[in-house]
């Protein structure tokens, strides 16, 4: 099977949303009067964002979701996505798989693959999406102010606990290691949350490096630092977990990475309102921490005492 043959059969549909998708030389988008468009592009190279074992329709649904995961973080609503593939060769099983995930994910949310790029290379899966948003009212990183909350969304550290098994560092029931490894796979992108807190939420990131590490992107750019509680956050863990040391869980929750949840501040004059917008988008949203003039990240226990465990965040470089 050729390149064009290739496209046709996995990744051409007829285009109902964008004036004009996959075929030509450039793609067509029509964002509605006044919105902006929002842009983001996430690349996953095996080995390095995915294991080589995992299912591809798993794969195909992970690949979309981290990008529907930064519209998310942003209040966009999807619009459209472009797929730049490296394929080793053409395997039709992995295609099928692959295709069927992408595609289900992009349906549930009405984004529609517009265009890409496809080339032999060892396999290297890039994905840019475009959102829209209505002008001005886009989640940013620098809204923060002094005595905001800060919220999470659904659950976090169980992609880590899932890549922790994989690595053999620690062991889970055959049923929560299952859990934890759907979330690692097939992670749900806030979308509708994201843009259920525009004009409510004064900042957000989507937690794609770990809890600590993208929160201390929202006190940077808004220059402000923060008290986060360490307990409220494990007992985000969904996995049922028993025998594990408080400080592996402390680790996956605050730095697991892989969440693809949603972190973001409000005054606490809107606690009702993040409250009637995780009911609104069916997501729960949790408490855990506040926000504060003093720079930099103090981490607490239940009872306000520091904790001093050591915490890195997830970086590619180190
Ligand atoms: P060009 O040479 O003009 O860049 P290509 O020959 O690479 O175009 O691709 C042909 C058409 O197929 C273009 O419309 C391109 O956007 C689309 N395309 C290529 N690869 C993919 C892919 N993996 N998924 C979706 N569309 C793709
Ligand atoms: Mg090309």
């Amino acid at each position: 099977m050729g390149e064009f043959d290739l496209i046709t059969r996995y990744f051409k549909r007829p285009a109902t949303r964008s004036p004009l998708g996959v075929g030509d030389d450039c793609a067509l988008l029509a964002p509605a009067p006044g919105m902006q468009l929002a842009v983001s592009s996430d690349m996953l190279v095996e080995g390095r964002h995915f294991l080589s074992t995992v299912e591809p329709a798993r794969l195909g649904h992970k690949a979309l979701a981290v990008n529907l995961s930064d519209l998310a973080a942003c209040g966009a609503k999807p619009l459209a996505f472009t797929l730049a593939l490296a394929l080793p060769g053409v395997d039709e099983h992995w295609l099928e798989g692959f295709s069927r995930g992408l595609f289900a994910l992009a349906d549930a949310h009405g984004c529609e693959l517009v265009g890409g790029d496809t080339t032999r290379g060892p396999l290297n899966i890039c994905i840019t999406v475009f959102g829209e948003v209505p002008a001005g009212a886009a989640l940013l990183r620098s809204g923060a102010r002094a005595s905001d909350d800060i919220w999470v969304s659904g659950t976090l550290g169980d992609a880590r606990l899932a890549l922790e098994v994989f690595r053999g560092t620690i062991a889970l029931s055959a049923e929560a290691f299952e859990s934890a490894r759907a979330r690692m796979e097939q992670p749900a992108p806030r979308v509708a949350l994201g843009q259920a807190l525009r004009g409510i939420a004064t900042s957000a990131v989507d937690v794609s490096d770990g809890l600590i590490g993208d929160l201390g992107h929202i006190l940077a750019a808004s220059r402000v630092g923060a008290t986060l509680d360490a307990d409220a956050t494990t007992a985000l863990i969904a996995a049922e977990a028993p025998g594990l040391s408080t400080e592996i869980l402390r680790t996956c929750a605050l730095s697991g990475g892989d969440d693809y949840e949603l972190v973001f501040t409000a005054p606490a004059s809107a606690r009702d309102a993040v409250e009637a917008a995780g009911s609104r988008s069916a997501t729960r949203v949790t408490r855990i921490g506040r926000i504060e003039a003093d720079a930099g990240l103090r981490i607490v226990d239940a009872a306000g005492a520091p904790v001093s465990q050591r915490f890195g965040s997830f970086d590619h470089f180190v």
